[in-house]
């Protein structure tokens, strides 16, 4: 099937699904959309993550529930809230253009009472979680007598997570005049006899091998100290001159500057992001497609979308807060049959999340080390050379060209030629790569911590705009330093506090957390401004004899820090 078209849906869905750039249908939906719109009989679809169950089952529902009654129609179950959210979201997608379709997600962890709200004023879609959805039924709040469809989605989950017992008792509640749907990645015995129990002769349809995708993906980590993070991707790209890949990072903010770094220095990349033009998107995206563009920058919802089957690489410049996208982001890679490799660019602070997410995928991660710029160099070099040597050339074409060629040749040795012709592809990355640092952190202790103990710790200085003036001092400055959340044992260096402003020095590595935490929360009432300086100024050089107020990073220790006032600033974060 080569569009969503074909299946017949609704011109209001199709409108919807185009401008989410779902184009053609996959796998699974290829196979469970029409089987729905045409049967009752209840089903059992599995599929791997990111196949798009969500739109399989969702999209027939949408179809065919009645748009002008207000009651539940179709119940959605789902074993977490995050999911819940995902896949409520997901519809109201779908259903941008029918007004008349309302999907509430009912979970736990937020206020009841505004969930009763939504529910009493009607819906034709619930999407829940076991523990709340539970007790709106014991609140006599959610009524699921009356419902067409029940889909069971992530059913291996829900049962690994212990769900079996609120199942049974929301399965009660349902008609016997039903159909159900369970969706799952996999068929584990307790899912088959699910359905044996629940189920009345369910067809089965499965789309591709069980995580057969998965099964293709390499997945790699790299530590690396946050400062370094752009250089090594680089060095990625670099040693994999045939990349076709999709660089995920976690804002829009942070993909927009690494796509135009990557821009300046050369590489064949474009962001795609939520501040773009569908136009501008379409262009972006059509240029990836085709191949003419080989780094795509992308945040996970901007993504969103992409079916792109061959992929060398996935790379997490940034890990996603949720593991769910971990999963989302490798499996865009492996596809087809094909091998990917999905890498993600660590600090040593991640480290446990790498652990996590070993877990949820049930596989593990190799460490990878970041070429040096002498492999880097090599590798290339060599590449070029058999590129080379592969090139046909076309005799009877260019004979007429040989004598003056060679004749212009005339002085140069054969070895001097070569040099030549390597140095006009190769000055830009011998040059980038002369003299290159090593950019991998052991995975064995704390880096930051090594390099106080080594003495090669360095730092940045800061401006903040308050001083003196407004009561501040050095242990409050510190204070304020220590109380940012992210940031633990972190290296102060000097402090100067001058009438109404002040410097201090801080570990270099944790540069953009202190901007985050500090610009746009208040001290004394004042709003603060902070910015890391370059040279310090000369008007502040001479501290003391400016009055001001300086303690070297030696006199003083971590007993300081204890003795601090608590300051009570507030934060205004973004
Ligand atoms: P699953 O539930 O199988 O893990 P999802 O339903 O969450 O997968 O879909 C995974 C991703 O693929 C989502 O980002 C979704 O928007 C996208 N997607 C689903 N179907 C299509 C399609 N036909 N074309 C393009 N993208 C799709
Ligand atoms: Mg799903």
């Amino acid at each position: 099937m080569e569009t969503f078209e074909e299946l017949g849906l609704k011109e209001e869905i199709n409108k919807a699904l185009s401008e989410l750039g779902f184009v053609k249908p996959t796998p699974i939906q290829e196979k469970a959309i029409p089987n729905l719109l045409t049967s009752e009989k209840d089903l059992v679809a599995l599929a791997q993550t990111g196949t798009g169950k969500t739109a399989a089952f969702s999209l027939p529902i949408i179809e065919q529930v009645d748009i002008d009654d207000k009651t539940v129609q179709a119940f959605i179950l789902s074993p977490t809230r995050e999911l819940c959210l995902q896949i409520a979201r997901d519809i109201q997608e779908f259903t941008k253009y029918l007004k008349k379709i309302k999907t509430i997600p009912v979970y736990g962890g937020a206020r009841i009472d505004t969930q009763i709200k939504q529910l009493l004023a009607g819906g034709q879609i619930v999407v829940g979680t076991p523990g709340r959805v539970c007790d709106m039924i014991r609140r006599k709040k959610l009524d699921l007598s009356k419902i067409k469809w029940v889909v069971l989605d992530e059913a291996d989950e829900m049962l690994s997570m212990g769900f079996k017992d609120e199942l049974d008792f929301i399965l009660e509640t349902t008609p016997e005049e039903k159909q159900t749907l369970l969706f799952s990645a996999t068929m584990p015995k307790e899912i088959a006899r699910i359905a044996k129990k629940y189920m009345e002769d369910p067809l089965e349809i499965t789309a591709g091998t069980k995580n057969e995708g998965a099964k293709n993906v390499t997945h790699v980590y790299y530590k690396i100290q946050h400062r370094n993070k752009y250089q090594a991707l680089k060095r990625i790209a670099d040693i994999n001159p045939n990349i076709y890949s999709i660089v995920f990072c976690r804002t829009r903010r942070e993909t927009k500057e690494i796509a135009d770094k990557l821009m300046n220095d050369g590489y064949n990349a474009d962001a795609l992001h939520g501040d773009l033009s569908q136009a501008q998107r379409d262009i972006v995206m059509h240029r990836f497609r085709g191949k003419h563009l080989q780094i795509l920058v992308a945040t996970d919802v901007a993504a969103r979308g992409i079916d792109v089957d061959n992929l060398t690489h996935v790379i997490n410049y940034s890990l996603p807060d949720q593991i769910e996208s971990y999963t989302h982001r490798s499996g865009r890679t492996g596809r087809a049959g094909n091998k990917g490799t999905s890498i993600a660019l660590i600090t040593n602070r991640e480290s446990h999340k790498i652990r996590q997410i070993e877990r949820k995928i049930g596989k593990e991660f190799t460490k990878g080390e970041i070429p040096k710029g002498r492999e880097i160099c090599e590798i290339r070099l060599m590449s070029m050379i058999e590129g080379l040597k592969q090139v046909e050339v076309d005799e009877e074409n260019i004979a007429e060209f040989m004598p003056a060629i060679l004749e212009n040749l005339d002085e140069l040795t054969k070895e001097d030629v070569i040099k030549k012709f390597v140095s006009v592809e190769f000055n830009r990355i011998l040059a980038y790569y002369k003299g290159a640092k090593d950019l991998n952190v052991s995975d064995a202790k704390d880096g930051k911590k090594d390099k106080r103990k080594s003495g090669r710790l360095e730092y940045t200085r800061f401006h903040i705009n308050v001083g003196k003036k407004n009561n501040l001092n050095p242990q409050r400055l510190m204070g304020m330093i220590n109380d940012i959340p992210e940031i633990s044992k972190i290296a102060i260096g000097q402090i100067e506090i001058f009438k109404k402003f002040s410097f201090f020095d801080v570990d270099k590595d944790y540069k953009n957390e202190i901007v985050k935490a500090l610009s746009g929360s208040e001290f004394e009432g004042i709003p603060l401004h902070v910015e890391p300086v370059k040279e310090r100024p000369d008007y502040a050089k001479k501290g003391k004899d400016r009055g001001g107020d300086r303690r070297s990073s030696r006199s003083r220790g971590r007993s300081d820090r204890a003795k601090r006032a608590k300051d009570k600033f507030r934060k205004r974060r973004r």
